[in-house]
């Protein structure tokens, strides 16, 4: 096991990358062997690029979603975090940033606000918010309220509407 310099999270010997945050591990970190070097200086002395690998999201990037059945896109600016539902008439539920209605979110299950996307440090997390129908990131159910790292070219399912993502 190896421990995430970032968030602390264990990860096996054999990754590259956190599994709970993007951050590069110091297994993909050749040239540690010297004992005298701080940890934390190599890291610092990465360029971001490297730091995240995949999961790394520049000021710059935009999320792009695209709809596997409708084959239709969307492009999202994330300067915080963004909420993805539906748009209802529901009192008191607050609506979502981003209405998922043109892409048949009601036939497919999307709750009125199912996930929040958020940009951390220089990468992008996804939380379902106690969706009814749950959200999958490759296949893999979230838990409500559990941030997990996006990585580029990720599928994304939120009810049975899947999504693929990826940044441009
Ligand atoms: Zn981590």
């Amino acid at each position: 096991m190896q421990i995430c310099p970032h968030c602390s999270k264990e990860n096996p010997d054999t990754e590259a990358y956190c599994y709970a945050c993007g951050h590069i591990l110091p297994a993909a970190l050749p040239g540690l062997t010297d004992s005298t070097t701080k940890l934390a200086d190599v890291y610092e002395s990465l360029e971001p690029q490297r730091r995240w690998g995949t999961a790394y999201f520049d000021r710059k990037s935009r999320l792009q979603l695209a709809f596997r059945d409708s084959g239709e896109s969307l492009n999202l600016e994330i300067a915080q975090s963004l909420v993805l539902g539906r748009f209802h008439r529901e009192p008191g539920v607050e609506q979502p940033d981003v209405d998922l209605t043109p892409y048949d979110a009601l036939e497919k299950g999307v709750s009125r606000r199912h996930l929040m996307v958020s940009r951390e440090h220089d990468t992008v997390v996804v939380m379902d918010l106690g969706s009814a129908n749950s959200t999958y990131l490759n296949g893999q159910r979230l838990l409500p309220s559990e941030p997990r790292i996006l990585r580029d070219n990720d599928e994304l399912r939120l009810g049975r509407l899947v999504v693929r993502v990826t940044f441009v």
